[in-house]
């Protein structure tokens, strides 16, 4: 397997807060990984980082083996709350994505429009995004993502704010795109990582605690010793509200940590 990214003690500070704290990890190439933790773990500063858009503390990212100044050409980001301009339309926007990631402008608009098919916006292209609904933004995100045909896809938590049915379009997208491209997304619901892929990236409070296959994750902690060792009587008393992830025995363990 060829590895394609390589993450070595990536930090993060605001002040003394370490939000990543010293993450290393490798991805290889054709790989589906999820970034799992809770809110607040790091995910979207460390997905940040990786797309070039937050400036780390610390660390070094290698991408085919060399630091690269400007990596956005060769990666794509779908940010958790993507923004668009309510006055283009769908095509426009597209294709001014397409343009800043450096496709040549004599293609841009075909690959724009062949992207918006690809989502299922192909009806929807010549309509102004300010009339778009959320599941449609979410398409349209990821279509100025992978627009430039990205050999890096990251996504910030693809499917978290969708409906069941929102959800279902974009999670087949991502396993049609699986086929083509380098995926790494975050996610706080298990079963969304779970659904994609058995390789896990697993952040609490900035660390990365955990990183291999869900099976093994799943293994460690079905020792339920661990699951009684609170940090402190603040985490124990925030176990009781850690939503969904408590619920399920499968699941217990990323009770791990509480938000
Ligand atoms: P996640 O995506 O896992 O929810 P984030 O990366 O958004 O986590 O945030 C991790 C922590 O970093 C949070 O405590 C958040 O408040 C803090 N944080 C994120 N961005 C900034 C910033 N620009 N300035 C200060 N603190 C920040």
């Amino acid at each position: 397997m060829t590895q394609l990214l390589q993450v070595k003690t990536l930090t993060k500070s605001y002040g003394s807060h370490k939000v990543a704290d010293s993450i290393s990890f490798e991805l290889e190439k054709g790989t589906v990984t999820a970034l799992i933790g809770p809110n607040g773990a790091g995910k979207t500063t460390t997905l940040s980082m990786l797309a070039g858009l937050v400036t780390p503390t610390e660390g070094e990212i290698l991408f085919q083996n060399k630091p690269k100044a400007d990596i956005r050409a060769s990666i794509g980001f779908l940010p958790q709350y993507p923004k668009f301009f309510p006055w283009l339309t769908a095509l426009e926007f597209t294709e001014m994505a397409a343009r800043l990631s450096g496709v040549d402008t004599r293609k841009s608009l075909d690959e724009a429009k062949k992207t918006l098919e690809f989502v299922g916006l192909g009806d929807a292209m010549k309509k102004r995004t300010g009339t778009f609904s959320g599941g449609m933004k979410q398409r349209l995100g990821l279509a100025q993502a992978i627009v430039h045909k990205p050999e890096l896809l990251l996504l910030d938590e693809p499917v978290s704010a969708l409906d069941p049915m929102g959800r279902r379009q974009v999670m087949n997208l991502l396993k049609e795109l699986q086929q083509e491209t380098t995926i790494l997304y975050s996610t706080h619901i298990l079963n969304d990582a779970e659904e994609m892929t058995n390789q896990l990236l697993f952040l609490r409070k900035g660390a990365l605690v955990e990183n291999g296959s869900l099976d093994s994750v799943r293994e460690k902690y079905a020792n339920p010793r661990i699951l009684i060792e609170f940090e402190s009587n603040d985490e124990a008393d925030r176990f009781g509200a850690v939503s969904s992830w408590a619920f399920n025995k499968e699941r217990r363990l990323l009770v791990i940590d509480a938000t």
